[in-house]
């Protein structure tokens, strides 16, 4: 991953626009983030808060069924006793029907955790009031009915039941909540007061564990605010404020009939909880706590998802951006790389052209031969430069094309090293600069590789060090054999001199095409800036490598390496070197010239004249068409150059092509254009080209390719 320090380095930007982009798509995403987090917690917040109320309403519903329950059989059995009693039965009669119900409800499936027992105090029976109970009671002397909340409040309920507090026992020390009602006769006279007991212990213990599962804890308080259930048993029986928890917080609010709805409180864990209330129509208060975090654990779970998504494609965008930013930055670098090569080449091809010119003025007046000859010489000097301007832009498109053809042929390495040297010298002399050539004895005699190539890139080397050396400054040439394997060797060129170096942000882009150290670097030392990158291209087309050593002002050593077959042959005939005779080569061979320029024709015709190939010229296109449709089976091989009026050498191809005639798909075209570029030569290929020969013509390569498709 990219640091965002190097994505600035790499993009270039200084005035801070891919930082703006950055923050703004950052903020975007955050305030997006926050407003689908602020909708989505509303959303969620109501379906809790509806899914909390459906639990309240069935714990409500609960506590309340569980009430009536034990209201009913108060209600029925006191009816019953009121019927004994108008029909005149007595205490015994009553004795025997609580005791009997007693045993019942014991028994029965609703009431037998929670029964506590049945009694009544009967004030009409014969002989006397009387307390009467389904269990043993020890009844104290001075017992008075007046003093029990649960005579006093049937009485003055009348025809409803009264419900007491937990009991703090009638007779005895059980804790329980008693069921009462008051018993009249017709004319309203108060027969009596029937009761249930209840066991405190087993009320609202339902609520609890049902609570409980829901992830809250349930606590049930009676009207006044005394503890009857409590999910921590230790406070059952106590009023609110002795629970040590914030809960009695809320018992004003709930005096003055408040709604108690998702408040925050402490419990007596110490956990942070939310608390409900619900009103029950007894007048009880239940309540439940839920715990916050499990309250909230959905809101939580979607905040981080949220969070986790948008971080996710905040980030994504943001590296798309960078992505935009560096393409579109390197496009740019690359087009005014571009316009400034074009601007180096103008004035590379602008100086000799001058010179020529001007030379050939100079010449055509001059009387002395000894004038025309400087002249000639001057005007063959530039021409040679202008040549090998545009051989390095050919080579270049080759590279980039991928084009780059290697010959195969056996070579004395350090006979060719001689070559360069001595061609070098000339030059480091002018200079007066030390020139010294160490070469490996451990060098096999005779190699198998392309040793004009490798002369290509050592020469440039070398060129450029005297060009970057003051006078009198030291140049070292140096080759070794840094591997040996079977047929196979590795030889290490390093070319080292003590002129003006290069600082590392440079040397880093050296070697690609059109780039110079410095701009002022053209205006001193001329020169195109394609020379280290075709000999980077031609090394790695070696499975070699370049690189660079140097220090501002310290001078540099270029160290490059190629891998090379080792040649069978321990020494190589000198006749080998020679160029080959091309003399009558092509004698009774045929070839079809499509150019429209007439010194262009001049030139090919006078320069394969001695190969006494046949040449038939066609000015345009469509004239060599016409001309191979006529005579198929005539021509050997197709020159064709590209402009051309009427018909350009593409579509003049692709129509030969496309006639229906077996030679249309066999004859070799070769592209004879100054279209040199990468995307020339693929489009020459694409359009049914065989291959292509730069102009202005290098005449090894048009011999090269005529031998290739002719011989
Ligand atoms: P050219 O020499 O035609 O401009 P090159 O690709 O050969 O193109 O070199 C590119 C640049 O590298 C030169 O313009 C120069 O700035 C730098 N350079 C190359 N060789 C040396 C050297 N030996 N010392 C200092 N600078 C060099």
């Amino acid at each position: 991953m990219l640091t965002v320090k190097k994505i600035f380095k790499k993009t270039k930007i200084r005035n801070g626009t891919l930082f703006a982009k950055l923050l703004f798509t950052v903020l975007s995403f955050a305030v997006m983030t926050l407003l689908s987090y602020i909708f989505l917690r509303s959303t969620i917040h109501d379906q809790i808060r509806t899914n909390t109320n459906a639990i309240l309403d069935f714990q409500q519903e609960k506590v309340e069924r569980n009430i009536e329950e034990h209201k009913l059989p108060v209600e029925i059995y006191s009816n019953m006793i009121r019927d004994i009693i108008i029909s005149g039965g007595n205490a015994d009669d009553v004795r025997e029907f609580i005791d009997r119900e007693s045993y019942y409800l014991q028994n029965s499936n609703v009431h037998k955790d929670c029964f506590g027992g049945l009694f009544g105090y009967f004030e009409t029976l014969p002989g006397g009031a009387i307390l009467i109970s389904s269990e043993e009671l020890d009844i104290p002397s001075n017992f008075n009915p007046l003093n029990h909340s649960w005579y006093t409040e049937a009485v003055a309920f009348k025809n409803n039941i009264a419900q007491t507090v937990p009991y703090p026992g009638l007779f005895n020390n059980e804790s329980a909540v008693i069921y009462s009602h008051a018993i009249f006769n017709e004319k309203n006279e108060l027969l009596g007061v029937f009761c249930m007991r209840t066991k405190r212990e087993a009320l609202g213990k339902d609520i609890i564990e049902t609570t409980l599962a829901q992830g809250g804890n349930g606590v049930l308080f009676s009207e006044n605010y005394i503890c009857l259930a409590h999910y921590n048993p230790e406070y059952t029986g106590l009023h609110i404020s002795e629970i040590p928890s914030d809960m009695v917080l809320f018992e004003e609010d709930l005096k003055s009939g408040n709604e108690i709805h998702e408040q925050e409180m402490t419990n007596y864990k110490g956990e942070q909880c939310l608390i409900f209330f619900r009103t029950l129509s007894n007048g009880w208060h239940f309540c439940v706590l839920i715990p916050k975090a499990s309250y909230y654990q959905s809101l939580t779970s979607a905040t981080f998802f949220l969070i986790a998504i948008g971080t996710i494609l905040a980030s994504v965008l943001c590296l798309v951006i960078v992505r935009i930013e560096i393409a579109r930055t390197k496009s740019e670098t690359e087009s005014k790389q571009k316009s400034a090569f074009l601007s180096i080449m103008s004035h590379e091809i602008r100086t000799p052209i001058n010179a020529i010119v001007g030379m050939t003025e100079i010449g055509k007046t001059a009387k002395e031969p000894t004038r025309k000859d400087y002249c000639f010489t001057r005007i063959e000097d530039a021409s040679r430069y202008l040549q090998g301007v545009i051989s390095d832009i050919l080579d270049m498109s080759k590279i980039e094309a991928n084009k780059l053809e290697l010959s195969e042929i056996d070579f004395d390495f350090k006979q060719e090293l001689t070559k360069i040297t001595e061609l070098i010298r000339f030059s480091a002399d002018d200079k007066r600069q030390t020139f010294s050539v160490a070469i490996d004895e451990n060098i096999p005699p005779v190699l198998i590789g392309d040793s004009q190539r490798i002369s290509q890139v050592i020469t440039n080397l070398l060129s450029n060090a005297v060009k970057f050396t003051p006078d009198k400054g030291k140049i070292n040439l140096s080759a070794k054999n840094i591997s040996q394997s079977d047929n196979k060797c590795k030889i290490q060129v390093t070319v080292k001199d003590n002129g003006i170096g290069i600082s590392p942000e440079q040397q880093g882009k050296l070697f690609q095409s059109f780039h110079q150290a410095e701009s002022s670097t053209t205006r001193r030392f001329g020169g195109t800036g394609l020379g280290l990158a075709i000999s980077k291209g031609i090394v790695e087309a070696m499975k070699g490598e370049i690189h660079i050593e140097s220090e501002l002002g310290e001078g540099a050593s270029f160290i490059f390496t190629v891998e090379l077959n080792i040649s069978e042959c321990k020494e190589l005939d000198s006749a080998a070197e020679q160029k080959p005779d091309i003399n009558g080569i092509f004698k009774d061979r045929q070839i079809l010239l499509a150019e429209d320029v007439e010194i262009n024709r001049e030139i090919v015709g006078a320069l394969l004249e001695t190969t006494l190939v046949k040449i038939d010229n066609a000015e345009t296109g469509l004239q060599a068409l016409n001309l191979f449709s006529e005579n198929p089976d005539k021509y050997n091989l197709i020159f064709m150059d590209i402009n051309m009026p009427e018909m350009d050498g593409y579509e003049a191809t692709k129509k030969i092509r496309a006639l229906n005639i077996p030679e249309a798909k066999t004859i070799p075209i070769i592209a004879m254009t100054a279209n040199v570029f990468k995307e020339d030569i693929d489009k020459c290929l694409e359009a049914g080209m065989d291959g292509h020969v730069g102009k202005p013509l290098n005449m090894d390569d048009v011999l090269d390719k005529m031998r290739v498709f002719m011989l």
